[in-house]
């Protein structure tokens, strides 16, 4: 994995000083990430965020974050409110993410990095599947390749937005968040070890491994107990 990118905050003007913008200010609590391609081949990310900028009323479209080709991720809008991205229902629901094109080099690492970053930070866990979906499954009609093009909307399949986004790219974001190299998101008890090791609870080997199957001594039961006892006194 190369260095994380950097997020750069150029926040939108917000509504409330400037009405008729893009950054309406009303409160999101995040349940999952929406992807989307700008639509505009070359434009910079800069560039998608300064027409976010622009006021044109009844006429909204914003997102949270835009990556581009430089691997910049400019945050536009803070994860606490919502953006104007993919109609009413989602926009209550998910964070945004413009992906500038090509979706290829340092955009696709970079927006690979951001969706398992959010993860991470919302606490959602890879191994009870990645809470992701492309544009085109709240929007099939009008932007039925969004945001890749090789995706397509497939109409009766379930509430499942991982279907709808390539296996290769869902895959490396996966295994980015699984904290094991040989505990893969279907093992028995991956929904376990991912929360306890991202909890602190357990740890695995120094060369990255969990060894799921070694015994464990009452010794150190106890200092899982005891992480346990420091962790429940701090909630
Ligand atoms: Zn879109």
């Amino acid at each position: 994995m190369p260095n994380a990118p950097n997020i750069v905050d150029l926040l939108l003007t917000p509504n409330s000083t400037r009405p008729g913008g893009n950054r309406p200010g009303t409160p999101l609590s995040p349940q999952g990430v929406t992807v989307h391609r700008t639509g505009d081949p070359g434009a910079t990310a800069r560039n998608i965020r300064n027409y976010f900028d622009t006021i044109r009323p009844g006429n909204e479209s914003s997102a949270h974050y835009v990556v581009d080709g430089t691997g910049e991720i400019i945050r536009c809008i803070p994860e606490t409110e919502v953006a104007w991205h993919a109609g009413p229902a989602a926009n209550q629901r998910d964070i945004g993410i413009e992906t500038c094109e090509p979706l290829t080099g340092a955009a696709y690492e970079s927006t690979v990095w951001l969706v398992a970053d959010i993860h991470r930070r919302m606490g959602w866990q890879a191994s009870l599947g990645l809470t992701i979906r492309p544009h085109s499954f709240y929007s099939p009609t009008d932007r039925p390749e969004d945001p890749f093009s090789w995706i397509r909307y497939q109409a009766g399949q379930s509430d499942s937005g991982a279907l709808y986004l390539p296996a290769p790219f869902l895959a490396t974001v996966e295994a980015s968040l699984m904290p094991f190299k040989d505990v893969p998101s279907s093992h028995w008890a991956a929904v376990a070890i991912e929360l306890v090791a991202n909890k602190g609870l357990m740890q695995g080997y120094a060369d990255g491994t969990f060894r799921p199957d070694n015994p464990i001594s009452r010794a150190e039961l106890a200092v899982v107990l005891q992480r346990l006892l420091v962790l429940l006194k701090q909630a």
